[in-house]
């Protein structure tokens, strides 16, 4: 059993995400996007796909967003 660290929920199906050389425990894959996923810089919606990182290391969801804010060099990744 362990406890949802976004929700506090008792789960026995939770599980655990490693990064960074921290653990986190989540019960669903929304309690785990909440926590973890990078938020665009234009648009502000959660980054779940692979999401495009500006040169000065700024995140975006798409490279739309990216030229929006000023960044030409970024392109998606099909
Ligand atoms: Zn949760
Ligand atoms: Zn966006």
């Amino acid at each position: 059993m362990s406890v949802c660290e976004v929700c506090g929920n008792d789960y026995e199906m939770a599980f655990e995400v490693h990064a960074a050389g921290a653990v986190h425990v989540f019960d669903s894959f929304e309690c785990a996007a909440h926590k973890m996923a990078p938020i665009c810089e234009n648009c502000e919606c959660r980054i779940l796909g692979h999401g495009v990182q500006s040169s000065d290391g700024r995140f975006f969801c798409c490279a739309h967003c990216a030229r929006v804010q000023g960044h030409r060099e970024l392109v998606d990744h099909a």
